[in-house]
């Protein structure tokens, strides 16, 4: 499909085409179940950085050299430093308008109505980003947001910790105090240190969470795919579930991706441009 925007790489926002995108409206006002797929390029517009070439700590290291369990064993100190400082960096960045829009939508579907429309939103980026809409959006009160808008962080969160001891996961947003071994925080339970909760290179994913999403991509009618090349595991697995159950792809990509030619809407265009535009409208009649 060809689109007019593809050599226009250079200036941002990317609009999506008009033809394109009226389509993409009536596929997402039409499905019932809607999972959402999102990647880097979501969060590449609230600032978050690549990390890869930034200050500090990553001048020195590469990701695959601390964000392992073999690093964390021999120098928890040193991967918790890091971590501290890649904290530090994501905390300054705020939601964007496509992170508001997806809250809304995920909120103004989460299967309590009488229709059960749903919109599951499933993340490879451990940035907390899509909780912190949700959360904008019930007034900062947790226990406010719909399980069912709650997004599935497949790679976990910057802004969790897991106990070393005995597995509880916890929020955190404190400061990291690394100067010592002794410093780095400790479980309240049972003492052991805690690691980041995020998946590491050589780990598995985790088993429920990834349940959740492949269930989510199965049972959709219309699959959104933003901001991902949808090529690298499990991103790519779960759009291809959902194609072969049936699904509709909508992409939302400024760039082709290996995904572009099995989508049903290629919409060349940044996440900010497309998605309130594709969903923003939805989530205001979402009452009626
Ligand atoms: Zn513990």
């Amino acid at each position: 499909m060809l689109n007019r925007h593809q050599d226009d790489t250079g200036s941002y926002p990317v609009e999506p085409d008009n033809v394109h995108l009226a389509r993409a409206r009536q596929l997402v006002a039409g499905a019932r179940r809607i999972v959402v797929l999102t990647g880097a390029g979501v969060s590449q517009e609230s600032g978050v950085p690549t990390f890869r070439g930034a200050e500090g700590l990553w001048r020195r290291f590469r990701p695959e050299e601390l964000a392992t369990p073999q690093a964390f064993a021999r120098d928890p100190r040193l991967v918790w430093e890091w971590y501290g400082e890649r904290r530090e960096m994501v905390a300054a960045c705020r939601p964007n308008a496509a992170h508001h829009a997806l809250a809304r939508l995920a909120s103004s579907r989460s299967g309590s109505g009488p229709d059960g429309r749903t919109a599951t939103l499933v993340t490879q980026n451990v940035d907390g980003l899509h909780l912190a809409a949700a959360r904008a959006l019930a007034h900062g009160a947790d226990d406010a947001i719909p399980t069912a808008a709650r997004p599935i962080e497949l790679h976990g969160s910057l802004f969790r910790t897991r106990c070393t001891g005995c597995g509880e996961r916890r929020e955190s947003h404190e400061r990291v105090d690394a100067s010592a071994t002794g410093t780095l925080p400790h479980c309240a339970r049972c003492g052991q240190l805690l690691r980041p909760d995020v998946v590491w290179f050589g780990e598995m994913l985790d088993e429920p969470t990834l349940s959740a999403a492949v269930d989510a991509a199965g049972a959709a009618d219309v699959c959104l795919v933003v901001g991902t090349s949808a090529v690298v595991y499990p991103a790519a697995a779960l759009a291809q579930h959902a194609v072969a159950a049936g699904s509709a792809v909508i992409e939302v990509n400024p760039e082709a991706t290996p995904l572009t030619a099995a989508a049903t809407i290629s919409l060349r265009a940044t996440a900010t441009a497309a998605i309130p535009a594709l969903v923003g409208e939805l989530a205001e009649h979402a009452g009626e």
